[in-house]
């Protein structure tokens, strides 16, 4: 089994010493920011004015304009959207690296494909927490914390892994285990798990189950129920206990269901389509895809957006949550996004 390091091995008194610039406060900065303070370290977020600024005010953390920050930072965590990172690195973030400096990424992304080239004369590393942001500072405030990977991309002064080890620490990552791996391992794992299972897989797997029971003639809401709002109640159950684990709650009809049409549904076919996403994102394809799609505003990206959003299912759905008041509540407390 790969080695994972918690609280007790890992020695954070490598980044005690320097400041670190969180560049970003969205999802993940916020969290990071506020986890590190806390944990002792010298923080500066670095951003434009505007809606961050002003929460990380009220956040009491201490915010400069994105060059100032790096200027006066020895490590920065680079925790802008990865479409604007490349721009914002050239103008903002690169001018003002200093030699022995380390530069930090929660996703291999920008450097991997490449968008991003850092000099020669700085760390490179990544520190990807597996979860979203907004969980990374509640659990951390309860006393937890989500796993997190860590990578050396080049190590100029030979304490990068170090310091990446103490950088995940210090967002609470050590709590829940911190594994090591390789830029082009988070980057194409990551990108592997959100556009087959996770997002993309998900989401085409709960919308044919919907339309095929609503072209048979049954009710959307029950189809909503059954294909959507479940699905949460079954994932809770993996989460805790492994595939045996849901399996052990449901009834053994159910699980019969699942040995015999599971796999008529997700089969031989289906994998090797996976396989055809994964080969996509190994040779840069999907990446070579997405910049020019953002180079040229995002026409796709916006029509299937908006034509998602007035799928059935998110009609019925839309409808049926207003009814349940509980559903709501937890919304409300988690109302900024949570992605992958
Ligand atoms: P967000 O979209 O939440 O980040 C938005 C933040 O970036 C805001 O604070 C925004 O400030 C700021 N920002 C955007 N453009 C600029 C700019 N030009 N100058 C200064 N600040 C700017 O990003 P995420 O947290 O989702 O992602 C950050 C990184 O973390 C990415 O590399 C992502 O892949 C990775 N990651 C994200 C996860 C997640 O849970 N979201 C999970 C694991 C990794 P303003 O208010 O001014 O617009
Ligand atoms: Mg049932
Ligand atoms: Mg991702």
């Amino acid at each position: 089994m790969a080695e994972v390091l918690y609280n007790q091995n890992i020695n954070e008194e490598v980044l005690k010493s320097k400041k670190v610039a969180v560049v970003g406060y969205g999802s993940q900065g916020h969290a990071h920011a506020q986890n590190l303070k806390e944990s002792g370290f010298d923080v500066v977020v670095g951003l434009r004015p505007g809606k961050s600024w002003e929460k990380a005010e009220q956040d009491g953390v201490k915010v400069k304009r994105v060059a100032d920050a790096v200027k006066e930072a020895d490590v920065v965590m680079v925790l802008l959207p990865d479409e604007h990172q490349p721009s914002v690195y050239e103008e903002e973030i690169k001018p003002n690296l200093d030699a022995g400096n380390a530069l930090v990424f929660a996703h291999g992304f920008n450097v991997h494909f490449n968008q991003v080239v850092p000099p020669e004369d700085v760390d490179v590393f990544l520190v990807a927490p597996k979860g979203p942001g907004h969980l990374v500072r509640r659990t951390f405030e309860e006393g937890a914390g989500v796993p997190a990977l860590y990578g050396v991309y080049q190590d100029h002064t030979g304490q990068a892994e170090k310091l990446a080890q103490a950088y995940a620490k210090g967002i609470g990552a050590g709590r829940a285990g911190v594994l090591q791996t390789s830029f082009q391992e988070e980057t194409e794992t990551d990108l592997f798990g959100e556009q087959a299972v996770l997002c993309g897989g998900l989401t085409s797997l709960v919308k044919a189950g919907f339309e095929t029971l609503t072209e048979a003639g049954y009710q959307p809401e029950v189809a909503y129920f059954e294909c959507m709002h479940e699905l949460k109640l079954i994932v809770d159950l993996m989460y805790e206990g492994g595939l045996e684990g849901m399996r052990y709650s449901i009834s053994d009809t159910a699980q019969w269901g699942d040995f015999v049409s599971g796999p008529r549904v997700v089969n031989e076919d289906t994998k090797a389509r996976m396989k055809d996403v994964l080969t996509d994102i190994q040779t840069g394809e999907f990446a070579k895809g997405w910049i020019l799609e953002n180079q040229v505003n995002r026409p796709q990206f916006n029509a299937i957006n908006v034509k998602e959003n007035q799928h059935q299912i998110e009609q019925v759905g839309k409808e049926l949550r207003e009814l349940m008041p509980f559903v709501k509540e937890q919304a409300k407390s988690k109302k900024e996004k949570e992605v992958v």
